[in-house]
């Protein structure tokens, strides 16, 4: 059967990246996938996986040649403790990555570009409460981006803008607001919260303690992976060209997360707070109503569905690599 059409994945090695190959890949689409690393947890489905820095322009050229659509993912990010501590290098990085990704696509006539953005692009006075109004995307001005990685998405989000305007470069552009799931990064620092505390409730004893970061009381919503390469998907295919929203909008505190994380392993944990450590905004939710009017979807995973799959996942890997022996767990408690 022929593909339906040739497309670049980014950041193929990375968490949404990956997953999103596999989607691709089983929907009929020939994938290239390119990344500075191969994926760490499984291989990757796609029918070419490149090794390229998209520092350098000549690999962005090289990475999108001869395919029709982009989905440019690539980034160097992490978890809130990577993003506030590496504001430079982020910046300089991203900028690279993304304006060579995009004027690569528009030298080669690439008909489409999706472009992941985020939810740290939202104005800091805005969510500064814990019982934050859900952000919709026209409360992305004026501006006041997170520090560093958030300056970095918005004038992103600003470039696909203008090369569709000057060049006819058709794009698409995604505010993902924390996404999970399995053969997500776990540990080393960049993980994101859902992930960090499910590593730290399978290591600790049932009856012990973990450390949360801030008081707990501050507030995300979380959307489930597989709800997250199916609205990349559908975007792609419509019409909407202005920033759009992807996230849950069922808002949680932290320690919220922490006692339905605990529920799933089937452990009672005890919580001491870092109130030194890095918490980003106070509050933030997204607002669904244009993902709902434009794509006619929202996410459909429950928090619980996606955590259970995600906390099995982690559990497996903490348990293959043999720390979850005896030992272990009384040392991480
Ligand atoms: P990830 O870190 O798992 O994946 C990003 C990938 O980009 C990594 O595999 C990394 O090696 C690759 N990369 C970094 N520098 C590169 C370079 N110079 N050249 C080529 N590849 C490079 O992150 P993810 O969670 O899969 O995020 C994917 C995209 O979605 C990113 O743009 C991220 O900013 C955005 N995003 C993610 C979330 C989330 O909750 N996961 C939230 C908001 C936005």
């Amino acid at each position: 059967m022929p593909y339906k059409q040739k497309v670049l994945v980014t950041g193929a090695g990375g968490f949404i990246g990956h997953h999103l190959t596999k989607y691709l890949v089983d929907r009929g689409y020939w994938v290239r996938g390119v990344d500075i690393k191969e994926p760490e947890y499984e291989n990757s489905a796609a029918h070419e996986f490149e090794l390229l820095d998209l520092r350098r322009f000549d690999n962005a050229l090289i990475a999108s040649r001869g395919v029709d659509q982009v989905y440019a993912l690539a980034a160097d990010m992490g978890g809130i403790g990577f993003i506030e501590q590496n504001k430079g290098i982020i910046m300089r990085n991203n900028t690279l990555i993304n304006l060579h990704t995009i004027e690569a696509a528009r030298i080669h006539n690439v008909a489409r570009l999706l472009y992941t953005s985020s939810a740290c692009i939202y104005p800091g006075y805005l969510q500064k409460d814990e019982n934050v109004t859900p952000l919709k995307e026209s409360d992305a001005y004026p501006a006041d981006a997170e520090d560093g990685y958030g300056w970095e998405k918005l004038y992103t989000e600003r470039m696909c803008r203008h090369y569709t305007e000057d060049f006819g470069l058709d794009t698409r552009v995604v505010r993902f607001h924390n996404i999970f799931g399995p053969l997500g990064t776990f540990e080393g620092g960049r993980e994101k919260s859902p992930a960090a505390m499910c590593r730290k409730i399978a290591l600790v004893r049932d009856g012990g303690t973990i450390e949360v970061w801030g008081d707990g009381h501050q507030t995300r919503s979380y959307c489930y992976i597989d709800d997250c390469v199916e609205g990349i998907y559908r975007l792609m295919q419509s019409d909407h060209r202005d920033p759009i929203n992807l996230g849950q909008d069922r808002m949680i505190s932290i320690n919220e997360l922490v006692d339905i994380v605990s529920q799933i392993a089937g452990k009672r944990v005890h919580r001491v707070h870092n109130l030194n450590a890095p918490q980003g905004v106070r509050g933030r939710n997204s607002d669904n109503t244009l993902l709902r009017k434009t794509l006619g979807w929202e996410p459909a995973v429950s928090l619980e569905t996606g955590l259970a799959r995600t906390y099995e996942w982690i559990h497996g890997q903490l348990q293959s690599s043999g720390r979850l022996d005896e030992t272990a767990v009384l040392a991480a408690a």
